[in-house]
């Protein structure tokens, strides 16, 4: 999905060159398992957006995409304090994001994200109104799941949406393979799309010119800044560790 609202922009930038749009540079860490031939795909792609529109001068002062290769560490340590918004928008109810928010609101990030994982808790304790919160929450995914999903749907009512996901059918990216990301796109179309990533993308999009707007206004962005890692104290592996020791391990401090 991030990846999805990346090439919206660069669509937007590319029907309107003087489009006046918050500059943005897009990294991505991350590693896919050997055998996860979907996510390398995804790793690929990203890697094919980013060469494009890195080397396209239309767009590349206002908007660059970066895939950190071997995310580790070592790189968290130096992207995490430098990073302005952290993106985490699982699927609410698959709970991927645990600790890593944690890390980019301590350090002054505000996070964009779904009802999920500890986004939640982060949510409780920095304020509502000082993390952009969107997307499906737990409850609504079960029930859009039962009642029948149909991303075919989202794809012909969106134009943008249907513009991106046919640029990635159709090899935009990689003129050389028009086929490659073929898998992408049956497996969000013909197969289902088991995240529902169709059914959040225009919520996620909404909430990003959010994003624009507030960091347009540098008083107020430094002010949920502030909030945002004033209010992690609850995350400190001192808590955690006592909590565990209280309620799983049953062992009681030293004096
Ligand atoms: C924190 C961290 C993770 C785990 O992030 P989650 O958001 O909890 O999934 C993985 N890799 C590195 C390098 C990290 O620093």
């Amino acid at each position: 999905m991030n990846i999805l609202h990346v090439i919206t922009l660069y669509n937007r930038l590319k029907d309107n060159p003087d489009l006046d749009v918050v500059p943005r540079a897009v990294i991505f860490g991350g590693k896919a398992a050997p055998g996860y031939f979907l996510a390398k795909l995804i790793i690929k792609l990203i890697n094919s957006v980013a060469e494009t529109m890195n080397n396209d001068p239309e767009v590349n002062e206002k908007l660059k995409v970066i895939f950190l290769p071997n995310y580790c560490v070592s790189q968290a340590e130096k992207v995490i304090p430098a990073a302005d918004l952290s993106e985490q928008i699982s699927t609410a109810g698959t709970e991927a994001s645990g600790t890593g928010n944690m890390k980019f609101a301590l350090n002054g990030a505000l996070i964009i994200g779904t009802l999920d994982g500890a986004n939640i808790e982060i949510m409780e304790e920095v304020g509502r109104e000082n993390i952009f919160i969107f997307g499906l929450d737990a409850e609504t995914v079960e029930k859009l799941r039962e009642e029948g999903y149909n991303p075919g749907d989202y794809y012909r009512k969106d134009p943008e949406l249907k513009k991106a996901l046919d640029m990635i059918r159709f090899g935009n990216f990689t003129p050389d393979e028009p086929d490659l990301f073929k898998p992408i796109w049956d497996k969000l179309i013909m197969d289902g799309d088991k995240y529902l990533v169709l059914a959040d993308y225009r919520q996620f999009i909404n909430a990003q010119e959010q994003v624009g707007r507030v960091y347009r206004n540098p008083k107020e962005w430094t002010r949920r800044s502030i909030l945002n890692t004033a209010n992690m104290g609850k995350f400190s592996s001192d808590r955690s560790v006592l909590e565990y020791a209280r309620k799983i391990w049953d062992v009681k401090p030293l004096e």
